[in-house]
């Protein structure tokens, strides 16, 4: 589920290949109309529920960008005991969040390392 189009990060190998742009310009507006409302996220999860899904992935985007959904979708799918994942850059993971995310049952976050040379990775 990507719960936002945003990130912070522009890296060269990502397959959101139009975000690079929006770091270049005034992207306030672009940020908060690329999230995913509480509305979408309701309608989507009662869909996983219909199907009958038993494992999901919180992407974007960087997810942690919209920590309000991400906390949203968590408590959802413990209630319905569903497996949750998170691909995450984690340049906004602080030690609240950490415990948080620990809290609400999110146990895997799919992350990299960014190289010493921001060159090498960014546009
Ligand atoms: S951190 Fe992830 S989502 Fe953000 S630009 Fe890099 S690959 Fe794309």
């Amino acid at each position: 589920m990507e719960v936002t189009g945003f990130c912070n990060i522009k890296c060269k190998h990502c397959y959101n290949f139009w975000r690079g742009d929006w770091l270049d310009k005034d992207y306030s507006d672009n940020v908060h109309s690329s999230h995913m409302t509480l509305d979408t996220a309701n309608k989507l999860f009662s869909e996983i529920k219909k199907h009958k899904i038993k494992s999901i992935v919180i992407t974007g985007g960087e997810p942690l960008l919209n920590y309000k959904i991400v906390k949203h979708l968590l408590i959802l799918a413990k209630e319905n005991h569903i497996n949750m994942s998170m691909n995450s850059n984690l340049t906004y993971i602080n030690d609240q969040i950490a415990r948080e995310l620990k809290e609400l049952g999110l146990r895997r976050i799919l992350t990299s390392f960014m190289v010493h040379a921001r060159k090498c990775t960014n546009w």
